[in-house]
């Protein structure tokens, strides 16, 4: 490996959730010569972080983590320290609660388990009326038919997604990171290699530059594998989001509300104060897009799961929201969406992050898998990956978040997921 310095030249592709970070913790940590390609200007809008908010939750290892839960909890508790502290995150963070629910006995067991070891912290939630007690009167006024759940109002809530990345895109900026965007100049189209192909040398972009660099960071989310073979690690799936309008009157009482989470339904976060508009998800295990073409990860006739853009959900997925919209608040369950999104995200098979140096492939640290969980992780995420290519990795989070193809030998593609059946089909 090329020895590090301050002034070694790192490529950091895609400018989203946490390439930005990255970019940010490089900066902080002197580095003087850091470049980002990202193919559109930044917030991306195909970035899964470029969304109104997402899920925080707070969390500490204990001595009883098995080492799975160390690793997200070691992760929960780093993460939590810069939402709360550091100037460039903090003010977008608003531990305002969680509800945990559910309808089905086993999803409840499952709910009633996370609260594990934490009993006290929780208030139980077993009828209608208690889970309405939990917002301001009017916003819950469904019947929530068979649901139950736990509720706690500290501890977790949620981020400003969209603001908390263009505060890390603008701090690394002042700092001195150079970002290119666009889909010429700042759209990657291949890794460049040695030789030998045992190096990583850079990038090359749409524009037919090539960026040379002493590292470089891969960190493209969804897309991470039409640029690199990540061996079936990385399945990219979508989830669907829409936002709802509310009146003056609604927004006045939608305020400081707990983060609504039913597994079996989907979740919503208070409305965003400028636009007036309650963003909720449907909690569906996610779709993908079968395709069969040729990337540096995939052979032609090998099928593999694409992303693509598109400001539009499946239909099923819009029945699925309003239902959860009548059983919770079934006084908007039949407004217009002013807006729906699928928004892609790459699960690995654990859903654990991937952020580490492949074998073989010096020059390189590859940070993916957010897994639907990517976004509350930003902050500790860019410190991770520069821990990483530095060497300087707790050794428990760097087995934890290993480069493990073993883990997708033989990798059930379509295991409870669905696929999209898309009219340009
Ligand atoms: P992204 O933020 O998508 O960034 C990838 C970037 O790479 C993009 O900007 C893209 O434009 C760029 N790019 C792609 N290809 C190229 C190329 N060839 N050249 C240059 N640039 C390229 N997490 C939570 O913690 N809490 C939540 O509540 C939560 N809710 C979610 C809800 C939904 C609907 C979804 C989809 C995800 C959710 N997540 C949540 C997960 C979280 O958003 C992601 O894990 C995280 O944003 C992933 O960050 P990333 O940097 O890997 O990807």
């Amino acid at each position: 490996m090329t020895s590090l310095s301050k002034d070694s030249s790192i490529l950091i592709i895609g400018g989203g959730t946490w390439g930005c970070s990255s970019a940010l913790h490089l900066a902080r940590r002197g580095y003087k010569n850091v470049t980002v390609l990202e193919a559109h200007p930044i917030p991306s809008p195909i970035s899964a972080g470029n969304d109104v908010n997402k899920i925080m939750e707070e969390g500490e290892p204990s001595e009883n983590d098995t080492e799975e839960q160390y690793v997200w909890n070691r992760m929960h508790q780093i993460t939590t320290k810069y939402w709360k502290e550091d100037h460039v995150f903090k003010s977008f963070y608003h531990p305002t609660g969680i509800i945990f629910s559910a309808i089905s006995d086993d999803v409840y067991e499952h709910v009633k388990g996370y609260t594990k070891g934490t009993e006290s912290e929780w208030v139980s939630l077993d009828s209608p009326e208690d889970f309405k007690k939990t917002m301001p009167e009017g916003v819950l006024q469904g019947e929530f038919p068979g649901w139950r759940g736990f509720w706690k109002d500290h501890g977790a809530g949620w981020v400003f997604a969209r603001g908390a990345m263009m505060s890390a895109y603008e701090e690394a900026s002042k700092l001195g990171v150079k970002f290119v965007t666009g889909d010429s100049a700042g759209k990657v189209t291949s890794l460049l290699y040695s030789e030998s192909k045992d190096t990583v040398l850079g990038a090359k972009t749409a524009d037919g530059v090539s960026h040379h660099a002493d590292q470089t960071i891969l960190c493209a989310g969804a897309n991470g594998d039409l640029l690199f073979d990540f061996e079936q690690q990385l399945r990219p799936t979508a989830w669907t989001l829409a936002h709802i309008p509310l009146s003056v009157e609604e927004a006045a009482i939608f305020k400081d509300l707990p983060v609504l989470y039913n597994p079996e339904r989907g979740f919503f976060v208070e409305p965003d104060v400028e636009k007036r508009e309650l963003k909720f998800c449907d909690e569906h295990p996610g779709y993908i897009n079968m395709v069969k073409n040729a990337t540096p990860g995939y052979s032609e006739g090998t099928t593999h799961s694409q992303p693509f853009a598109r400001h539009q959900i499946p239909v099923e997925s819009e029945t699925r929201m309003r239902k959860f919209l009548q059983e919770a608040m079934p006084q908007i369950a039949d407004r217009d969406f002013s807006f729906a999104r699928i928004c892609w995200d790459a699960d690995t098979v654990d859903r654990q992050f991937l952020i580490d140096r492949p074998e073989g492939r010096n020059g390189l640290v590859v940070a993916a898998g957010g897994s639907g969980m990517g976004f509350m992780m930003m902050p500790v995420v860019g410190q991770l990956i520069v821990d990483r290519m530095e060497g300087v990795m707790e050794e428990k989070l760097q087995k934890g978040l290993r480069w493990r193809p073993e883990q997708a030998v033989g990798r059930d593609w379509q295991a409870s997921k669905c696929l999209f059946r898309r009219s340009d089909d």
